[in-house]
């Protein structure tokens, strides 16, 4: 069992002031894996003045050597990129091929798309009129992640910070402590000045909190739930600071009778329950054309059923549990939500899958006959659920698509590309993905209305970390 009670406060492993521990479990099996501390206000304390004291000089390092840290990061990421997958695949039970393709393959990929941003970025240059403006780090930063998807959280976040030259201090989710410290080291290694990064482990209420309302940190960057996201906005708003959110989504995704109807219905599926359904998103409200709604849920069916849920520790395409027993009974309140207001149960359900006593399995469930306004379709589940709604034409489509207080992402699948076109620019969310094209590493990710603000990844995910200054009379 891995003692993870210690945090990295100044460069240094640290035995935290506070003596509230908490245990770690595998999710899969349900056993402790580790305990972890929960931080207190000293500890908090003690890592903001790490990190403001370390910002004096690490904002002055030239771009030249940022760059050469951040290559640094990535040989030494790619070294330990095992150790990163597996932490995953016990903390959370995200399965091994999965954990090892997507969610260990993030740190590299948006360092990458970091590093060629970082390369273009002007940070001092004159403007038409003379005048000179100068990109400059924010300061310190407090960095919020989430349990869903880790790293890649933690990569989105800590990568920017440390590539304009800002300090910070990352509290992960408690939930999934193993693969920060994973990246903890690495940065350690990475030859980074004591002070730019911390981490501390800690409850959102008390940590978290502590973060947002503390005036010498001058950015928080939170992904979690929009309830969260609200409460470090409200928290960060007596000092006045920049926040940046990534909150949740209920993603539409538009099936057009038009499209190749087996191919794209059983990827949208897929897609769906990716990741045992916990990602922000995941396209979970399937809109689509009446002419050919019987035929969609007949492959929905068979696709969600052809779903195989398994021991995260075997290689293969299957999913594993949700990350907690706590997840468990959410997901499962919402399957009774839907079935209480009328919806058609396709396949799934509640309780566990046939063969699983132990760990936080759920069947990949399907609901037909759904209306935009059960609470199924509003609110996200987080888990692999799919809603399957019908419309009449492009028009309801759309209103459908945009009737939900979420903007993350949405989805379209149609063999006209001039239909793709028309209604993308109608759609209210932050990314559009036509006929399964996903997206690249170093493209900006984040959403409007109720899913957050700002956006991570490549250049855009650059300057929200950056303050702008001009300068007058310079001749
Ligand atoms: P939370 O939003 O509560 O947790 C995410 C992170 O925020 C954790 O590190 C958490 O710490 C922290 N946090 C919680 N409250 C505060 C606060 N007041 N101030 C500062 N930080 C805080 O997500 P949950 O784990 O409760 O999941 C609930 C739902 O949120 C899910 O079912 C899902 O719908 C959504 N969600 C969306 C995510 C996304 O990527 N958009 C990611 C995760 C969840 P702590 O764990 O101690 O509360």
């Amino acid at each position: 069992m891995k003692n993870l009670s210690k945090f990295y406060i100044a460069g240094e492993w640290v035995n935290p002031i506070s003596d509230n521990m908490m245990p770690v479990l595998n999710p899969a099996t349900e056993e402790q894996i580790g305990t972890i501390a929960l931080g207190n206000m000293t500890d908090v304390e003690n890592a903001v003045a790490a990190a403001k004291s370390a910002f004096d000089s690490f904002r002055l390092i030239s771009k030249a050597d940022r760059l050469a840290l951040l290559n640094e990061l990535k040989r030494l990421t790619e070294k330990r990129f095992e150790d990163l997958a597996q932490a995953m695949r016990m903390e959370m039970g995200a399965p091994i091929t999965m954990a090892r393709d997507a969610q260990a393959d993030a740190a590299i990929g948006h360092l990458q798309g970091y590093i060629e941003a970082l390369e273009k970025l002007e940070e001092r240059y004159k403007l038409s009129n003379s005048d000179i403006l100068i990109r400059e780090p924010i300061g310190v930063c407090g960095l919020i992640t989430p349990w869903n998807w880790p790293i890649n959280q933690i990569a989105l976040k800590v990568i920017p910070a440390l590539a304009t030259g800002c300090t910070c201090i990352l509290k992960p989710s408690e939930h999934t402590p193993i693969s920060a410290m994973v990246y903890t080291e690495i940065i350690h290694e990475a030859g980074y000045p004591p002070g730019v990064f911390n981490l501390i482990n800690g409850l959102g209420e008390t940590v978290g909190s502590a973060l947002s309302r503390h005036p010498d940190i001058q950015m928080m960057s939170f992904t979690g739930s929009t309830r969260a996201g609200r409460a470090v906005t409200h928290d960060a708003a007596e000092t006045v600071k920049r926040v940046t959110l990534e909150l949740g989504g209920k993603s539409p995704n538009l099936i057009f009778a038009d499209c190749n109807l087996e191919e794209r219905v059983t990827a949208s599926v897929d897609e769906c329950m990716f990741n045992t359904g916990q990602s922000c998103d995941a396209p979970t409200r399937l809109l689509v054309e009446r002419s050919c709604y019987e035929e969609v849920l007949e492959i929905a069916k068979r696709a969600a059923n052809s779903i195989t849920v398994g021991d995260p520790a075997q290689e293969g395409n299957h999913v594993g549990p949700l990350f907690d027993q706590i997840q468990f009974k959410r997901v499962q309140t919402m399957i009774q939500k839907g079935l209480d207001e009328g919806a058609t149960l396709l396949t799934g359900g509640l309780g566990k899958p046939e063969g699983y006593k132990t760990g936080w399995y759920v069947k990949p469930t399907v609901f037909a006959d759904v209306s935009n306004e059960m609470t199924i379709a509003q609110e996200e589940i987080f888990g692999p659920v799919l809603v399957i709604i019908p419309f009449e034409d492009e028009t309801e489509a759309i209103a459908i698509a945009n009737d939900s207080p979420y903007g993350l992402a949405a989805y379209i699948q149609t063999g006209s590309a001039a239909r793709a076109e028309r209604i993308s620019s109608c759609l209210r969310a932050g990314s559009v993905h036509i006929n399964g094209g996903g997206i690249n590493y170093g493209t900006p990710f984040g959403g409007y209305k109720q899913s957050g603000n700002g956006r991570e990844g490549g250049l855009m995910g650059l300057e929200d970390y950056l303050e702008t200054k001009t300068l007058h009379g310079i001749v």
